[in-house]
């Protein structure tokens, strides 16, 4: 309901050429009014806090991701889109189907959208370097809906990349990455948003918030599975899907095995640059576990 209604509202909106600021303006709040009410009577777990008891940082997150989000829309409206014209030139065809149903173009760009999203996002998890940007996000040891945003500046530059550039390039109009770009913005306030909804059935068609969660459990599981932004047939198709119903519900979440990381905003701009960041603890018994589990497996 919180996202797909808005979603269908929207697109029939942009297929009749109407602006949409004001629209998702509007729903943005009307949704986070909702979270609010629901982080307040219907919390998951109470020890993780609310966006109403938000942290300087997580704003500070808002402004940094609505920012890259537009200079993001800008270059792929530009440049990705006059490439794609370009390469459509010399081919001698039309890469997007323009001449259907907006619709059905809408749900053709999430699907596409979300190929990128999803292999960048494993990227992150699993090259070093990238990691180091990444386990910001998974820093949080409480999830709130205003925490969609906690992601360096950087990652939600490479994020909204993956979801913009892949549909621009190929030629989809701007409606149709703006309805894109909205659809995906409503959908990680949800995910992150401390509510104990139960989406039964829901949870093998959309990333919902319970599925999202298993991604952010501080243990194996969490580091491995539902790493979907929208759907979750890329996370089915690669095996790396974690259906809820089927395990338990990770109530801790952050970093395995990690005590204490920094939470402000300008330590977390330089934490990816730093080889050997200052206010990062580990857990001594588990890096023993680790040193244990690592002398087994190459006696
Ligand atoms: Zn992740
Ligand atoms: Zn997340």
């Amino acid at each position: 309901m919180v996202v797909v209604c808005p979603l269908v509202f929207v697109a029939w909106q942009a297929s009749q050429g109407l602006p949409l600021g004001t629209l998702t303006l509007g729903i943005y709040v009307a949704v986070a009014g909702l979270l609010i009410a629901c982080e307040y009577g219907l919390a998951f777990d109470d020890r993780w806090g609310s966006t109403v008891r938000g942290n300087l940082t997580d704003f500070l997150y808002v402004g940094a991701a609505t920012a890259t989000e537009k200079a993001t829309f800008l270059l792929c409206a530009t440049l990705a889109a006059g490439l794609g014209r370009v390469l459509g030139g010399q081919l001698g065809i039309s890469l997007w189907p323009s001449g259907w149903n907006f619709g059905v173009q809408v749900v053709a760009a999430l699907l596409i959208a979300d190929v990128g999203t999803y292999f960048r996002h494993r990227l992150f998890h699993k090259v070093p370097a990238l990691w180091r940007f990444h386990q910001i996000h998974h820093s949080m040891t409480g999830l709130y809906w205003i925490r969609s945003a906690y992601t360096h500046p950087l990652e939600q530059f490479a994020i909204m990349l993956a979801t913009m550039f892949p549909i621009a390039l190929l030629g989809a109009g701007n409606a149709v990455i703006l309805v894109v770009a909205f659809s995906y913005g409503l959908s990680g306030l949800l995910q992150h948003a401390n509510v104990d909804a139960r989406s039964s059935v829901l949870n093998c068609i959309f990333a919902t918030p319970e599925v999202h969660r298993f991604h952010h459990g501080a243990n194996e599981l969490g580091n491995r599975s539902n790493y979907s932004a929208f759907f979750v047939f890329m996370d089915m198709l690669f095996g790396t899907y974690c259906r809820p119903e089927r395990h338990e519900a990770p109530h801790q979440v952050g970093l395995e095995g990690v005590k204490a990381f920094p939470g402000d905003f300008l330590t977390h701009l330089a934490l990816p640059f730093q080889h050997d960041p200052a206010g990062i603890q580990l857990d001594e018994t588990w890096v023993q576990s680790q040193a244990e589990l690592s002398g087994a497996k190459n006696p």
